[in-house]
């Protein structure tokens, strides 16, 4: 009689997972599935191949279980679960010598050395000489209180979208954190199903050394979401929550998190910032580390900011007042009365020898954050320039991939 099947069935921890699709976008085999409740893996369909680490923000994603093929756990049975099931021993005639599939990853495996699908278009790594990130420091059972030093409108009094710039004071908390990273905000009360909120992930918008320097303190920029993806009216839990804020008022927070969409330290490293809407927020973190330390990055920095006009724009204030030494900004607005429509892909167009140069670059970084819609249209815009300056796209966008000069982060 031959050995039983033994597999290790691949899972995602209900409990530190902040349901932020990362992973069902990475997995190129759509083993990853979710509803209202749960992010879970099929594990009929899961290879183990890793793509899905790397990109987890949480780390929610890196459960495995060494069990029976036959006991796998369906997904109709994930997705009720508020926690991960223990790890039952196998049954005492199975041999404990027979190994599971050897090409399936090990808990805990370091994610940054995994690789993903040529297909995908983020970069599994941070950039070689990026600083090390500390992520996942404070989990959801240990959420750290935060105190509001300043809650800021952004956008014009009449713009039809509400930006908030929120400042985070974490007092005597070890809270360390770098640009491009993200921390999880905890919305106090419970859902219809009397369930606690779940745990809604916003980009830090201020550099490692605190909005303030050498304050604990940290800046998010805030959409207030009043309208679904479909334009129906709604009251967006944690966005409406965070925005409302007053001074002084407590917020509990989880994380850091992110350990790939991280800026380069090196001298001559340039760095591309693509961005819409909120999607600033890590542009900013990035460009503020870079101003405060000038004397440091010799590298060219671009940045494409897309918006319907520049009364919506998170920031224009301060981005005018910017030297164009320090930051070519590349505007794009998609509904300036009396202009015809420009969206960050136009913009890139335009810049097409200086796009294609950066991206040729092997010390060129790209930084892609905004609404989901805008990547296709940023990526084609990239082999549109590339094949201007005689350059191949695809074999470019694999090279950088690997080498972690391409992220993308849309929500
Ligand atoms: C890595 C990462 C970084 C993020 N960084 C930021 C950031 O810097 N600033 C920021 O404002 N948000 C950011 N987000 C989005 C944020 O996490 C929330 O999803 C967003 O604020 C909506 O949460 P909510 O609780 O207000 O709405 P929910 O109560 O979760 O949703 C209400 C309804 O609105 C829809 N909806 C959710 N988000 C949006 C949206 N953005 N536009 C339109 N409809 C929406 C939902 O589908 C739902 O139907 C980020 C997300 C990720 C994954
Ligand atoms: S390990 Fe690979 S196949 Fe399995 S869920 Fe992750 S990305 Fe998909
Ligand atoms: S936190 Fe990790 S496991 Fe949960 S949805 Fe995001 S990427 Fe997937």
């Amino acid at each position: 009689m031959g050995a039983p099947d033994i597999i290790k069935q691949h899972l995602i921890d209900p409990e530190i997972c902040i349901r932020c699709n990362t992973c069902e976008d990475a997995c190129p085999i759509d083993a990853i599935t979710h509803d209202e409740r749960n992010y879970v893996v099929r594990a009929d369909v899961c290879n183990g191949c890793g793509a899905c680490l790397g990109p987890c923000p949480t780390g929610a994603i890196d459960n495995w279980r060494t069990m029976l093929k036959s006991e796998a756990y369906p997904i109709e049975t994930q997705l009720l679960w508020d926690e991960l099931p223990a790890s039952l021993p196998l049954p005492a005639d199975v041999e404990t010598g027979t190994a599971p599939d050897a090409s399936l990853p090990e808990t805990g495996q370091e994610p940054q050395t995994q690789q993903v699908e040529a297909s995908r278009h983020t970069s599994p790594k941070a950039p070689w000489s990026a600083a090390h990130p500390y992520v996942n420091l404070h989990g959801v059972r240990a959420p750290v209180t935060a105190t509001v030093a300043g809650n800021y409108r952004l956008t014009a009094e009449d713009a039809s979208s509400d930006v908030h710039h929120l400042v985070l004071d974490f007092g005597q908390h070890f809270f360390p954190v770098l640009e491009g990273q993200a921390i999880g905000i905890v919305p106090p009360g419970t859902d219809a199903a009397g369930k606690p909120h779940y745990i809604r992930m916003y980009s830090i918008a201020s550099p490692r050394d605190g909005e303030r320097p050498g304050y604990n303190n940290l800046a998010l920029t805030v959409k207030r979401v009043e309208q679904d993806h479909e334009g129906r009216p709604v009251r967006g839990v944690a966005s409406n929550f965070l925005c409302d804020l007053a001074r002084g008022d407590e917020v509990r927070v989880v994380g850091p998190f992110g350990s790939t969409f991280l800026m380069p330290n090196h001298r001559e490293a340039s760095v591309m910032m693509i961005c819409t809407g909120t999607g600033s927020a890590p542009m900013r973190a990035m460009t503020e580390r870079m101003r405060r330390n000038l004397a440091q990055f010799d590298g060219q920095r671009m940045l494409f900011f897309g918006a319907r006009n520049a009364r919506e724009l998170p920031y224009f204030g301060p981005l005018m007042k910017l030297p164009p030494s320090l930051l070519d900004i590349h505007f794009a607005f998609s509904r300036d009365p009396g202009q015809p429509r420009r969206y960050v892909q136009d913009a890139i167009r335009e810049a097409g020898a200086r796009v294609a140069g950066l991206l040729n670059d092997p010390h060129g970084h790209v930084y892609i954050c905004g609404l989901k819609g805008m990547e296709d249209g940023v990526l084609a815009a990239f082999g549109e320039v590339c094949a201007g300056a005689g350059l191949a796209w695809r074999e470019l966008e694999t090279t950088m991939k690997a080498e972690g000069r391409l992220h993308i982060e849309t929500y």
